[in-house]
């Protein structure tokens, strides 16, 4: 696999598994250890986990739908998955956010009053290029964000070839506004800034799509203060 914008592969690996893990873990925790932009960006990602979560149930119940869950992080869209009945396979280039992501299934899908157990998902340390396999439904949720648009259209014609039926992707939009905030951002590195952030115009992202013969069915905008994530859902033309 070619590696994303030449290192930055090596770079966001690096990261995901020491102090990005410890500020992730923290803002898609439930603790009061993280501060203001953490707990609006947390408020943020809660909101495309749910819109993700109803864009997936829409269509029908989800026992037995498999779903891969590409760049899973700690589990944040997995572990419900996995109480609605799916059956998941979860993956990440971090080797400790697949840890703590098996952890938290682990304790949370646990036996429920009437009896019946969820399966815990299928996790595996994989990065996007590496996965293989087919899918009903593929999800890569914030993921984008790392991906440069040269690399990302690979990517998401690779994450289309894995799914039967739809892939949902969410991705920071470039759109003017945000493109401002992001280089005042430039301009003002915060101490945990350590990896290199990349916008996607919506455009792009239906170019890419389009020419692996996919279309955007579905769309939703999450905004917060700190957060903002187009959410799309694609089908087979
Ligand atoms: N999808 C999760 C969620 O929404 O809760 C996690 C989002 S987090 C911002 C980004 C995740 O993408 C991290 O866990 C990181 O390790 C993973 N990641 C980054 N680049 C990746 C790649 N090339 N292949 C697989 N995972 C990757």
């Amino acid at each position: 696999a070619e590696e994303v914008g030449g290192g930055d592969k090596e770079v966001v690996r690096e990261y995901f598994n020491n102090s990005g893990f410890q500020r992730w873990k923290k803002i898609y925790g439930d603790t009061d250890e993280v501060n203001r932009v953490q707990r609006d960006i947390r408020l943020g990602h809660s909101k495309t986990v749910e819109n993700t979560l109803s864009m997936l149930k829409d269509e029908g119940s989800l026992q037995g739908v498999t779903v891969c869950d590409a760049g899973c992080g700690t589990g944040s869209l997995s572990i419900p998955l996995a109480k609605e009945g799916a059956v998941v396979f979860a993956s990440d280039i971090s080797a400790a956010m697949v840890a703590e992501a098996e952890k938290q299934a682990k304790e949370q899908l646990v036996a429920s009053e009437n009896g019946s157990t969820p399966v815990l998902p299928k996790f595996a340390v994989k990065d996007l290029e590496s996965l293989d396999g087919k899918y009903d439904t593929v999800v890569c949720l914030d993921v984008l964000i790392h991906y440069p648009q040269s690399k990302a259209d690979g990517m998401i014609g690779h994450l289309a070839s894995l799914a039967n039926n739809r892939l949902i992707l969410s991705f920071a939009p470039k759109t003017f506004y945000y493109d401002i905030l992001k280089r005042i951002g430039e301009l003002f590195p915060g101490p945990s800034k350590a990896t290199r952030a990349y916008l996607h115009s919506e455009a792009d992202v239906e170019r890419a799509l389009k020419k692996v013969g996919w279309t955007i069915r579905k769309k939703g905008l999450i905004t917060t203060q700190f957060y903002f994530a187009r959410l799309i859902e694609a089908v087979p033309m």
